[in-house]
């Protein structure tokens, strides 16, 4: 099985590594990662100028590429290098994926464009702190969600995952879609100059069997996702 590994928070995030360490128990393995942050890029494609992909020795001897593009120009173009894959997996991203963060997620987007283009993709996450994660802890825990998946019949295309601390057990979940603050927070940097930060922070508790729920709770939350936004219901009143 060919494993394309990618994320959104560059080539060299620890997570990276640790996740294309776990996909090569499963398969042969390439990294096409960007050659810098790209967090809550979303879905977003370069096509204003050309990209570039480099090879990277360095990677614990890994077949690994760098792009200056986005997560979905990093599986695009490694999916074409590679003459394609059967498995793309994106993450570890530093920080959680859950409920809203989905729609803009770069970590999320590199998983959705594997799909777009054929190959199923599943992204994974897990809680950022001050200390990086415990990788050797985690790894075990990405591995039996890998088995899963695969093992599902049939198995789910298009896959978020996100892993809390500690986890003791996997709960398949839906997105839990919250109402969200969108707060603006203005400052002034250290030249005086006026700025501003926004942040999307949840203002609801999370619904049961959501993947923020389980999170929350402790288990390893796999939500299945579908790349059709029709709103179905609405759609069925409209042709009413
Ligand atoms: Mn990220």
């Amino acid at each position: 099985m060919k494993i394309l590994v990618s994320n959104d928070d560059g080539i060299h995030s620890p997570g990276l590594l640790a996740l294309a360490e776990v996909a090569a128990q499963f398969g042969e393995v390439m990294i096409c990662a960007p050659d810098a942050e790209q967090s809550a890029t979303g879905q977003a494609i370069t096509i204003t100028r050309p990209l570039a992909m480099h090879p990277v020795r360095s990677l614990a001897g890994f077949n690994a590429w760098r792009v200056n593009g986005t997560p979905s120009d990093c599986v695009a173009l490694g999916l074409y290098k590679w003459g394609g894959a059967d498995l793309v997996l994106s993450g570890i991203n530093l920080g959680t994926n859950l409920g809203n963060d989905v729609w803009h997620s770069g970590t999320v987007a590199a998983a959705k464009q594997a799909v777009l283009l054929g190959v199923p993709g599943y992204a994974f996450s897990q809680a950022a702190g001050p200390d990086e994660p415990n990788y050797s802890q985690q790894k075990p825990h990405i591995a039996q969600v890998i088995e899963v998946l695969l093992g599902s019949q049939p198995a789910p295309r298009l896959a978020n995952i996100n892993l809390p601390p500690n986890p003791h057990g996997l709960r398949w979940t839906h997105q839990s879609v919250r109402a969200y603050n969108g707060k603006v927070v203005e400052a002034h940097d250290p030249m005086g100059r006026p700025h501003l930060w926004f942040s999307a922070i949840p203002l609801t508790s999370p619904d049961v069997n959501s993947d923020r729920w389980a999170y929350d709770n402790g288990y390893v939350s796999i939500t299945p996702l579908r790349l059709d936004l029709t709103d179905d219901a609405a759609l069925r009143n409209l042709n009413a």
